[in-house]
């Protein structure tokens, strides 16, 4: 959706409806209510104890977003659902006897945690503060809402430094010589009050807003503005989640978890969601409201912990987490608090995971008969398992553990410690691997968390911001390291009598929890182990855990294989990566470039083959290059025996295995002036100039190469139908095609194909073999694209190299211009993924089509596949089973995750279940 139309609410007319209760809504209803609203909707629907409330669209925030102003309608929508909430609720926003208080939250479509805006105790002022407290009967509660009230929206709606409100709290407790803010008295509170309200006078000019709905009005404002913050953009772009959405604005009827001994707000996972292990869990705070919990700023009870303080309200939430798992038919996070013993559901949604976590729980559902096969595939995807293939510490090698705190997101990590972002994001630009260690993380933290290998906290359980954010963008972290003190201001930590300078390494298992002094080598994983050993070698060494894992992902794989349409295949050029990738499940070699076997010692003879001045010793240096390669490609087949190996003709222009051209001219100058002049480099000088090329991309190479270079292609040709004969005599079943780059017109490939046709059939002719071997050509500039339907006349097969045409088609230079331009322009939003990266649909991909569809109304039975980079990115994958490639090829390493993401296209396409 387009947000400059359809999001705009003007051009919808007046009676478009902006507000909804939560009784009126339901979980289908994401786009409109953003998943926190959709959710609540959901869970009030299923009659769970939902505070009562209402949502502000996110057609309204797009509104605002677009126009800088609240659509018209707005005011009064809100006005009506404020009074139906009253009714409902029998007390007045801000009354000064008993009054509502709301808080205002953002939810966007797509979970951004901590990324926006949250305003809690909406509705208190001088008066009803008062109100307040007699209505509870706890005045010191009631001047701690207010204050909080006053230092959140200080914060986020009037954007004042929230270093001003905390160090007049810290001033506040030393002054009351309390260690926490829940032993400050009453009169304290009060007197904290006045404080935060000159701090806002003095900053912004005005009293704070002392008139209930100004407060509302001003803090959902500061919701939709906040989807633009610079740690929103980046997050976005991370997660590639479009930057038009705009975020839905929650108002929902107060509850406190702060209201002494028997209250308390909470946050749990229906299982594990590092590890995937069945059973609730969770953390809980006692007296503490809203946020509490998830900034980790004091250290949470377990849920155990919880069930002794209040064991109605623990089975209350048991049973519900079992109600959700069962309605969502997945992991569920809740968050919840509880008011003097009563318990009430604030949040819920499909929980984020770790990639072990999404495979193990998958197939437990499986097991439960909670979802099916299909399901559990859509479930996990590929970027998951290649986080699984990551490798860990050697268990072997020795280690000093420091101590040993929560292992809130997997994998390990090694590097220097630091203590900020900004150093995280410096150090990791020049190279080094870093460990950000920080008290609490907040959502300032991220892109310091991007830039680190691992993230360290000292504060905050589970479900803190460090371990949400980590765990959702792959990166290692432990946390809840009380046994760590941190000294940002002196850069350094001290564990017991270890004291860490800023710059010394450390290395963190994410999996376990455990730091350790100095570097620990690391080994594959267990999952890597699988893929290239099989399941038995890794089973041979691992516990329950990891033998459940590799279980599970064994499972959904062989489930993918057996669901996909799309073949795989890896790109190789030797026989060690072919050997490799048909272990990790690659059905043929999509791609096997030949430049490598022009390279090393054999440069000479490529040198010889350019200073050939006549053809006689052309074809001299071409024969000493045959059996060269014949020998590549018997290897290669032997290798590859019984499944397709495409070989693909030499592509980069000549001059690349030549030497530098400024170094080759420095030698011959100096060699001049000390007139020892070597005439054999004075030749290879000339030539070296010859060759030169401003755009060599665009110049003298593949197919155009051989068409300046008469035999070149025909003694690669003969050299695969020659190996291809020797397989089948020693036995073997070769199934070699031979593949012409860089192709835009047909007649270069007729003019190639014809010699190369009359090369294999002189081989079949002189070796008696029965040679078939199919020739194909390259897609890769626009205009092959363009006149796929003449080409497919003289090819048999078509096979897409994405990386030159996106080069071609975006007319971006592919070695230089990701460097030079690309961080602007995802900063920009031209584009949210490197088209290199992930295809372009909407430009490189409808070449694509195109030239499928013509191609294969020329050819009917046309293979086509893809061999760029694309062929192992996830998206991408799921374009080329929409347009019906018949295989994808991509690197070794990338193929199982091309297998799974295959699998998953063949599903969601067909159902139209889960995203990409
Ligand atoms: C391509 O262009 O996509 C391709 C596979 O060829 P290369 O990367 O070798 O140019
Ligand atoms: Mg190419």
């Amino acid at each position: 959706m387009n947000a400059m139309t359809s999001g705009s609410v003007a051009g919808r007319g007046p009676g478009v409806q902006l507000v909804y209760d939560f009784a009126d809504g339901d979980r289908g209803m994401v786009d409109l209510l953003g998943g926190k609203g959709a959710n609540l909707a959901e869970m009030t629907r299923l009659g769970l104890p939902v505070p009562p409330g209402f949502t502000v669209t996110t057609e309204a925030c797009q509104h605002y977003l677009l126009r800088g102003e609240e659509p018209q309608p707005l005011r009064l929508q809100v006005t009506m659902a404020l009074r139906r909430l009253e009714n409902l609720l029998g007390r007045r926003l801000g009354d000064v006897q008993d009054p509502l208080l709301v808080s205002v939250r953002s939810g966007a479509k797509f979970s951004m945690p901590g990324m926006m805006e949250t305003v809690l105790n909406v509705g208190l002022n001088d008066y009803s503060v008062k109100g307040l407290a007699d209505a509870v009967g706890d005045e010191r509660f009631a001047w701690d809402s207010y204050r909080r009230l006053i230092q959140m929206f200080g914060r986020t709606v009037l954007d004042i430094s929230s270093e001003l409100f905390e160090s007049a709290l810290e001033s506040a407790k030393v002054r009351a010589g309390a260690d926490t803010d829940v032993e400050l008295p009453a009169a304290v509170l009060r007197e904290l009050v006045d404080e935060f309200k000159g701090i806002v006078l003095e900053q912004t000019g005005r009293q704070f807003p002392q008139d209930p709905r100004e407060q509302l009005d001003l803090a959902m404002r500061a919701v939709f503005a906040s989807w633009n913050t610079d740690r929103a953009r980046l997050y976005r772009r991370r997660e590639r989640i479009r930057n038009d959405l705009g975020t839905a604005v929650n108002v929902c009827a107060m509850v406190f978890g702060n209201l002494g001994d028997s209250s308390g707000t909470g946050v749990c996972f229906t299982r594990d969601p590092a590890t995937g292990r069945p059973g609730l869990y969770g953390d809980y705070l006692v007296n503490a409201q809203g946020e509490d919990v998830v900034a980790g700023i004091r250290n949470t009870l377990s849920l155990e912990d919880f069930a002794h303080l209040n064991a109605a309200a623990h089975t209350e939430l048991t049973r519900i987490a079992r109600r959700l798992e069962t309605h969502y038919r997945d992991l569920c996070d809740i968050e919840f608090t509880v008011e003097r013993g009563k318990l009430w559901m604030l949040q819920t949604r499909v929980g984020k995971r770790t990639a072990a976590a999404a495979f193990r729980i998958a197939t437990q559902l499986v097991d439960e008969k909670v979802i099916t096969n299909d399901e559990a595939l859509t479930r996990v995807s590929g970027q998951q398992l290649a986080q699984l293939m990551f490798p860990q510490f050697d268990a072997d090698a020795p280690r000093t553990r420091l101590t040993l705190a929560m292992g809130a997101s997997p994998g390990a990590a090694v590097g220097k410690v630091v203590f900020d972002s900004a150093t995280a994001t410096a150090w990791a630009a020049r190279g080094e691997d870093v460990l950000l260690c920080r008290r609490e993380t907040n959502p300032d933290d991220l892109a310091g968390m991007i830039a680190a290998a691992g993230v360290l906290t000292t504060r905050g359980g589970k479900t803190s911001h460090a371990a949400v954010v980590a765990r959702g963008m792959g990166r290692t972290c432990v946390c809840g390291a009380e046994e760590i003190d941190i000294d940002a201001q002196a850069r350094k930590l001290r564990v017991g009598d270890v004291v860490v300078a800023e710059g010394d390494v450390l290395s963190i298992d994410g999996s376990t929890g455990e730091v350790f002094a100095g570097r620990i080598p690391v080994v594959p994983s267990p999952v890597a182990t699988y893929l290239e050993r099989g399941l038995d070698v890794a089973l041979e060494s691992a516990d329950a855990e990891t033998a459940d894992l590799v279980g599970s992902v064994d499972q959904l794989l062989r489930h993918a294989d057996r669901t996909r349409l799309l073949g795989v295949r890896a790109n190789a050029d030797t026989a060690e990566d072919a050997a490799r990738a048909r272990h990790l499940g690659a059905e043929g070699i999509g791609l096997c470039r030949t430049e490598h076997m022009f390279l090393g010692d054999r440069r000479v003879l490529v040198e010889r083959l350019i200073l050939a001045d006549t053809p006689a010793s052309r074809d001299a240096a071409l024969a000493e290059l045959l059996p060269l390669q014949r020998a590549d490609f018997t290897t290669l087949l032997r290798e590859m025996d019984g499944l397709p190996t495409t070989i693909r003709l030499l592509d980069p222009p000549l001059h690349e295995f030549l030497p530098d051209r400024t170094e080759l001219a420095v030698e011959v100058a100096l060699a001049r002036a000390a007139g020892e002049v070597d005439p054999a480099r004075e030749v290879l000088l000339t030539a070296v100039e010859r060759l030169h090329e401003s755009n060599p991309m665009l110049g003298l190479r593949g197919v155009r190469l051989a068409l300046m270079v008469p035999g070149l292609f025909a003694m690669q040709a003969q050299a695969v139908a020659e190996a291809a004969a020797a397989r089948l005599q020693d036995g073997g079943r070769p199934l070699v095609e031979i593949m012409v780059p860089l192709v835009g017109s047909v007649m270069e490939l007729h003019l190639i194909r014809d010699e190369i046709d009359g090369v294999i059939t002189d081989v079949a002719d002189r070796t008696g073999a029965d040679l078939s071997i199919p020739i194909g050509t390259m897609i890769e500039l626009p205009r092959a694209a363009l006149t796929a339907h003449r080409i497919a006349e003289v090819a048999e097969f078509f096979s897409f190299g994405t990386n030159d045409l996106t080069q071609t088609t975006w007319g971006f230079s592919r070695d230089d211009v990701e460097a030079a331009l690309f961080a602007t322009y995802l900063d920009k939003g031209v584009f949210t993924v490197s088209p290199f990266e992930s295809l372009d649909r909407d430009g490189v991909g409808t070449l694509v089509r195109m030239a499928v569809t013509a191609g294969r109304e020329a050819k009917p039975d046309l293979k086509v596949g893809v061999c760029g980079e694309h062929g192992g990115d996830p998206d991408s994958v799921h374009f080329f089973h929409e347009i019906g490639l018949d295989y994808v090829s991509c690197s070794p390493f990338r193929v199982p995750v091309a297998r799974l993401e295959a699998g998953r296209a063949a599903l969601i396409a067909e159902t139209g279940a889960g995203a990409s």
